[in-house]
């Protein structure tokens, strides 16, 4: 309370996240025209760990028309750079975590619009980053028969880890949307998966062939984890729950990104 006895205005203070770390590309590989695989190492990688598959990390980048990194003060809601600028930080996949050579990959969808997507088209070897985490990630459900994964193509990275991670007698159905037939790629095998790519029509919002497929899937299992376009992953979320009266507990539904918006 103020001394007139009014309330203070409240002041949201977050949490302060884990530090960056500063980190160089060690090496750039071109999986597929939309996605490139980012080796990022260094010192600071020491004491990393991840644990759990589909988890996060933050990327920093560097300022906009810069090529070295300045690290970000916590202004108890969000990093700041000393300009008073956002920070460019976004989210991804903690794809592979070396912890002898520290060694963190990254694969990153080039859809041309971004910082880091940008970042990761022309991301050369010594190039400056930081990252930070690792955010939460999934807790398999060992003792559901079955599995439904579905995504875009930046849930690629994850669901690969999913498929590695899943039990291998449990069957799982992935479904995955790509903008260009050529963004396919080799996933992880697994003895009782089945695997449908899903192509978007031109001129359809991002995630409607990932509804559709979703949608369509005979019998939905027993435990879900759906990552992609933020409007069309609720879409999702909303049909496992009303349309199929999938438990809220039995699936993981993430906004990965937001159409039209960008990520900071
Ligand atoms: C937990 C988590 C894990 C993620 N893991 C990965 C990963 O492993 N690999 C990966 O590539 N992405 C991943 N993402 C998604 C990634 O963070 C976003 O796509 C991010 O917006 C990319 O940043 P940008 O600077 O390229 O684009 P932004 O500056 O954020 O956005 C600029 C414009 O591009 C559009 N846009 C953003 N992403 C896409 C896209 N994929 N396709 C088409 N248009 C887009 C936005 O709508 C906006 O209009 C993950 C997100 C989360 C939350």
């Amino acid at each position: 309370m103020s001394s007139e006895g009014t309330p203070e205005p409240r002041i949201s203070v977050r949490r302060e996240p884990p530090r960056f770390r500063p980190v160089v590309v060690r090496s750039v590989e071109q999986l597929s025209p939309r996605m490139r695989r980012i080796v990022l190492g260094g010192p600071e990688l020491e004491g990393f760990e991840v644990d759990q598959p589909a988890a996060s990390v933050r990327l920093l980048l560097p300022p906009p028309g810069e090529d070295a990194i300045v690290l970000p003060e916590w202004d108890g809601n969000q990093f700041k750079l000393p300009s008073g600028e956002r920070a460019p930080i976004r989210t991804f996949t903690p794809r592979h975590l070396d912890t002898e050579r520290l060694e963190l990959t990254l694969d990153i969808v080039v859809h041309g619009g971004g910082v880091a997507s940008e970042w990761a088209r022309s991301a050369e070897h010594g190039a400056e980053a930081a990252v930070s985490g690792p955010g939460r990630g999934y807790e398999v459900d060992a003792t559901a028969s079955a599995h439904l994964l579905a995504g875009d193509e930046t849930a690629i990275p994850a669901i690969s880890q999913l498929l590695e991670r899943l039990p291998p007698e449990t069957a799982v159905q992935v479904h995955l949307e790509i903008v260009d037939p050529r963004a396919r790629l080799e996933l992880p095998s697994h003895p009782k998966a089945e695997v449908a790519w899903h192509e978007l029509p031109r001129g359809s919002r991002p995630g409607d062939a990932l509804v559709a497929a979703v949608e369509a899937v005979e019998e939905i299992p027993g435990a879900a984890w759906v990552a992609g376009e933020a409007a069309s992953v609720q879409r999702i979320r909303k049909h496992l729950f009303d349309a199929r009266g999938m438990a809220r507990s039995a699936a993981t539904v993430r906004g990965y990104w937001k159409m039209g918006r960008s990520a900071t």
